[in-house]
């Protein structure tokens, strides 16, 4: 392990990671390239059922909220994390 490995570990506190339920279902998580609106409201309703029966929903919208995290995260996508007040750094697609 180099210093740069210890630092990072101390850094972030991630070990919840490995209890969510969207493990190997990135493709319905993140947008495609030229996403339609339709096809991402889909999209994001599988995520939002795949959330809501995940054992680390809270944990994660909070990490996703603090960090200003890009795709669909504790039960939120991009665009209801900057309606909460969380808005991303370079908004793609937010619909205000
Ligand atoms: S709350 Fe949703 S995005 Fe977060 S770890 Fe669980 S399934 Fe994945």
């Amino acid at each position: 392990m180099s210093a740069f490995d210890f630092k990072f570990r101390q850094e972030t506190d991630d070990d919840w990671m490995a209890f969510g339920s969207c493990r190997g279902l990135s493709e319905i998580f993140f947008a495609p390239l030229a996403e339609r609106p339709q096809t991402r409201l889909r999209r994001e309703e599988k995520a939002r059922t795949v959330c809501l029966a995940c054992p680390v929903l809270d944990t994660c919208r909070d990490f996703a909220r603090a960090h200003r995290e890009y795709g669909f995260w504790g039960g939120e996508s991009e665009d209801e994390r900057h309606q909460a007040g969380f808005r991303l750094i370079a908004p793609i697609g937010v619909r205000v």
